[in-house]
């Protein structure tokens, strides 16, 4: 047995967990061996998570023991592309009249639940983190959870205090969770979209923005419109939502925001997934086609996307020349000065490469800046001027 992350696993408790799941001992037990399926770590190690996706059980999705069985989270699925608006709207929501279209907010993604009785924030991956756990429990109406045990709320948390995806463009002091889906434990199941708005706004959780039901035959020229002018302020997009959520949502996205997470990319560019950058590119091009650009508004897209690509270079390749270190600075906000230590210690555990610095009071809480330091690109740049090969 795997004695790193996941200590000692019973085989006892490999044979529950088979039943539950419907898979043979053999295959759970293969599970932990390959840390598929791994234990979260001190006060939360009674959480497993998938690591991977298996038997269409989402990455992400975390289990614990619950009376005499196991009560499971579903990861987010992941959301396709629509790599052109016309067709491919059409052809995904063929049986639909009407599409629901909400506004796709940048920031990272949670999942808040009651976990026997304690309210958790877990990531994407299926971690707790310590920050949006802290973060959740002050921001929202927790009667919620309460109320609704059975529950999960999914959501983008967003704002600038932020480590993950920090972002000015929304007009957000500190930090917000804005909800966007509600799915049952263990089946996964969401909510549709109207009785999902209707619940959330009773209790008062932010939501986020609603395009409306937009019947099928104009959705895609109506979702150009949207998309321009989300554009405008740097918006990241919309998701396009079955009403009844049966059919998988499609996702697309402003040039804008494609250009912003490339000038992201090329400043790391030895951190960042060559598919990451890529595919935004390949983005840029199809848009231009299928909005059918004139010579002129081609040209503003040849540089800001140019500009997206070699502004960062640019001044990565300058400041590690001039000696200087490349990081990504970001900042948390927390009521408990020991949040961020854990938080601190949680990153670690994650391999982040992280600099915390002394937590400074703002109203009754504390801001503590934070420096990612991007070691590969730093490394990297560093070689290249000394003579090193590509
Ligand atoms: P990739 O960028 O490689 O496609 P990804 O799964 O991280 O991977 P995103 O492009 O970030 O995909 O898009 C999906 C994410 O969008 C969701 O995980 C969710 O956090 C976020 N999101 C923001 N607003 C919404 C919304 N209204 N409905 C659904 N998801 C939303
Ligand atoms: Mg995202």
């Amino acid at each position: 047995m795997n004695k790193g992350e996941n200590g000692e696993i019973s085989p006892d408790f490999v044979a529950q967990l088979a039943g539950f799941l419907g898979f043979d001992e053999g295959r759970v037990q293969h599970l932990f061996e390959k840390n598929y399926l791994a234990r979260n770590w001190e006060k939360h190690d009674y959480l497993f998570r998938f690591d991977k996706e298996v038997s269409r059980i989402e990455r992400g999705t975390v289990l614990y023991e619950k009376g005499d069985t196991f009560e499971v989270i579903m990861g987010f699925p992941k959301i396709r592309r629509a790599m052109v608006l016309d067709p491919t709207i059409k052809k995904h929501f063929s049986r639909l009249e009407k599409v629901a279209v909400e506004e796709k907010m940048n920031g990272y993604n949670v999942r808040v639940a009651n976990v026997k009785g304690n309210i958790l924030a877990i990531t994407r991956s299926g971690y707790v983190c310590p920050y949006t756990t802290e973060r959740a429990n002050v921001k929202l109406n927790l009667k919620f959870f309460d109320d609704f045990p059975e529950l999960v709320l999914y959501g983008e948390m967003v704002g600038p205090d932020n480590p993950y995806v920090p972002k000015e463009i929304y007009g957000i002091e500190s930090v917000e969770f804005y909800i966007f889906d509600i799915r049952e434990k263990n089946t996964g199941k969401p909510l549709p979209t109207s009785k999902r708005r209707e619940m959330m706004e009773k209790y008062g959780f932010l939501q986020v923005r609603a395009f409306g039901e937009i019947p099928l035959e104009t959705a895609p020229e109506e979702i150009a419109d949207i998309i321009r002018e989300l554009g405008k302020t740097e918006h990241e997009g919309v998701v396009i939502k079955d009403p009844d959520m049966v059919l998988p949502p499609l996702k697309y996205t402003s040039s804008q925001s494609n250009c912003s997470d490339l000038r992201h990319a090329f400043r790391f560019y030895n951190e960042a997934g060559r598919d990451y950058m890529l595919s935004r590119i390949v983005r840029e091009g199809f848009q231009t086609v299928e909005w059918d650009e004139d010579e002129t508004d081609f040209e503003k897209r040849c540089i800001q996307l140019g500009e997206s690509i070699l502004n960062p270079l640019r001044d990565s390749i300058r400041i590690v020349k001039n000696g200087q270190r490349l990081y990504e600075e970001v900042r948390i906000r927390v009521k408990d000065p020991k949040t961020a230590t854990e938080f601190e210690n949680y990153l670690k555990r994650l391999g982040v490469d992280a600099i915390f610095e002394t937590p400074q009071p703002i109203g009754n809480e504390y801001m503590i800046n934070i420096k990612k330091v991007n070691k590969s690109t730093n490394d990297k740049t560093q070689a290249i001027w000394e003579g090193e090969l590509w």
